[in-house]
């Protein structure tokens, strides 16, 4: 089974998505990380974000290896990926990765902005995480708090609204539900909730396929 999962900064699309694999003994990839790692080996290489050469060599040098390193979680690596991530040429060279990675056995669950739409259009089961920006500034807000970081909310906010529109705006794979996609309002629900709603979506959209 295929899971996507899609939706904007920090909706809680990452956390549901590393839930739901251990739930259903599934693979797990947070493909922001991905964006996240071409934009760190570009500026690493103190080069500019917009240079495209460099962007599309650091997405065809990939190493999954570095994808744990905590440089890559910060606010604004987030940033920073999402105007890498706006490159068409960028994206091109990332999509096999990711398709592998999902077709691989037993299956997967992938978070993201394209997943249902572009990377896995034939995913069994299809959600668009949505939550309330201001939700989503202070959830943010705490994590970066708990690793450290001093993080202003009023600055997370205006970074998140911003990142929303580069990624809904962006002409290749922009940030959009799919037609089949299920939507999940994130806003109210804790970290269980959350989970439980999301089963509660792949459960129905499994019983519904049986029956036909
Ligand atoms: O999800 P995360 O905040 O880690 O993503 C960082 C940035 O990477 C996003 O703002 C977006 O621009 C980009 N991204 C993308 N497509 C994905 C995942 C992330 O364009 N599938």
């Amino acid at each position: 089974m295929i899971i996507a999962i899609d939706g904007p900064a920090a909706s809680g699309k990452g956390t549901l998505a590393r839930l739901l694999a251990e739930h259903y003994g599934l693979r797990h990839l947070d493909t922001g990380v991905i964006y996240r790692a071409v934009a760190k080996a570009v500026l690493d290489a103190g080069l500019d974000l917009t240079d495209e050469a460099a962007a599309v060599q650091a997405a065809r040098g990939l190493d999954p290896a570095t994808f744990g390193d905590v440089a890559l979680k910060s606010q604004a690596m987030g940033s920073a990926a999402s105007v890498v991530s706006a490159i068409p040429s960028v994206r091109r060279a990332l999509v096999e990765f990711q398709r592998q990675f999902a077709a691989a056995p037993p299956g997967a669950v992938l978070d993201g902005r394209d997943i249902g739409t572009v990377i896995c259009p034939d995913a069994e089961v299809k959600i668009f995480v949505v939550a309330d920006p201001v939700v989503r500034a202070r959830r943010r807000t705490l994590e970066a708090r708990s690793r450290g970081e001093a993080a202003d909310e009023a600055v997370i906010l205006a970074d998140i609204l911003a990142r929303d529109a580069r990624d809904q705006s962006r002409t290749v794979a922009p940030l959009k539900p799919a037609d089949d996609a299920h939507l999940l309002d994130n806003s109210q629900l804790d970290i269980e909730g959350g989970v439980r709603a999301a089963i509660a979506i792949v459960e129905a959209v499994r019983a519904g396929r049986s029956r036909s």
